[in-house]
């Protein structure tokens, strides 16, 4: 069965440490007036990443008198946000991260270390951080030149790929035209859509696939993926990312397109109508939600201008279907087994579970709507990525 090749998502300087655990470390004797001259600190950090997510594993070694509490501080050059945390208490401000123990580490001895994890999010990660300072005293990195591992010249398996049937970065694409695992198509007639590897705007790197669509069902544009989805589930998973530049339109429009082998090749699509995102089955023009206002108003318009996360999951053997905006369940966009009125009553009307068996992505216009869309770092698979 053909099958894209799990492809990395890189990027500069984090790709390496997808799978290479980091370990900064810094540690001097203290010499700040009025500390013990035998006391210092040594942290080590140790981040594990990958897109889009982080966690980091922190251990606290501290020489000199007994402390009775501590707080331990860092800064982020990139654009880290701390998320959770665990046996410590932690809180960013700004770029700045103040770790605080927990009720039951805070006594560590001369010597003593004591451990802590965080976990936290980045879209521009910056470097591994090095102004550790314990109680307000530095450890001693200097916030330059941090002592990181180089990257290994053969790029680790991305962790979030796993066995994903499309696991796409779009980096390896050389030309101007989508060529190797995707090409162009315009199923139905072909008018003025065009699709094209963009270097000037992506998610991850420096390339992306952008789609300039225009109004009108002829002017549609799709890039197909070569993987063939039709052994993928139960549950089909996709999480992508993508941006475009002008709001949905009241009119239907569809920006993925998944041929089902249930509906006889027909598409299982999404896109958006009255502003607002929308699921399609093209067989029966069936909608979820139902374009009432108040289905309309359990779904969300996609934001214009900034990347955003848009996953869904297709069970292929129940009438199941879920949809995510940036992390954020869409209410609108759940089909279960129970018909909720203005959500899925319409939809569950047809009871064969769906089958995709391709995927694309482009644009389509039923009646009016143009729009330019990016989109970058696709999977798709058996097993749920996040964002
Ligand atoms: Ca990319």
């Amino acid at each position: 069965m053909p099958k894209l090749l799990p492809r990395l998502l890189r990027r500069p300087w984090t790709a390496a440490a997808a799978a290479l655990a980091l370990v900064i470390s810094a540690f001097v004797a203290m010499p700040a007036s009025g500390a013990d001259p035998a006391s210092g600190c040594r942290v080590d950090y140790t981040v594990n990443e990958w897109t889009g997510g982080y966690s980091a594993q922190v251990r606290l070694t501290h020489t000199g008198s007994a402390l009775s509490g501590w707080r331990l501080t860092w800064t982020y050059d990139g654009d880290r946000q701390v998320t959770s945390a665990w046996n410590a208490t932690v809180t960013q401000t700004g770029h700045v991260v103040t770790a605080v123990n927990a009720d039951w580490n805070g006594e560590v001895a001369d010597g003593g270390s004591v451990d802590f994890g965080l976990q936290g999010t980045w879209q521009s990660a910056g470097h591994a951080p090095t102004d550790f300072a314990l109680n307000g005293v530095s450890c001693g990195g200097d916030g330059t030149s941090p002592p990181t591992t180089p990257p290994p010249t053969t790029p680790p398996p991305s962790a979030e790929c796993g066995d994903a049937a499309v696991c796409e970065d779009f980096e390896d694409q050389t030309g101007p035209a989508p060529a190797g695992n995707w090409r162009f198509t315009a199923p139905d007639c072909q008018g003025t859509g065009t699709a094209a590897v963009d270097t000037e705007v992506a998610h991850s790197g420096t390339r992306s696939l952008r789609l300039d669509g225009r109004a009108g069902y002829c002017n549609h544009a799709f890039v197909a993926a070569a993987a063939d989805l039709s052994s993928v589930g139960p549950v089909l998973h996709l999480r992508m990312w993508v941006r475009h530049t002008t709001a949905l339109p009241a009119a239907h429009v569809t920006f993925v397109s998944m041929p089902d082998s249930s509906q006889g090749g027909k598409a299982l699509r999404i896109g958006g109508q009255n502003g607002a995102l929308q699921w399609n089955r093209e067989s029966d023009d069936a909608t979820l939600p139902a374009q009432s206002p108040v289905g309309v108003g359990l779904s969300r318009p996609l934001p214009t201008d900034s990347w955003q996360c848009v996953r869904f999951a297709i069970d292929t053997t129940a009438p199941g279907l879920d949809t995510w905006l940036n992390d954020e369940q869409v209410p609108g966009l759940h089909a279960d087994g129970v018909p909720t009125q203005d959500v899925d009553q319409q939809w569950l009307s047809r009871t064969t579970p769906p089958r995709p068996v391709e995927l694309r992505l482009g644009w389509e216009s039923y009646g009016t709507g143009d729009d330019t869309l990016w989109f970058d770092d696709v999977v798709a698979g058996s097993s749920p990525v996040g964002c």
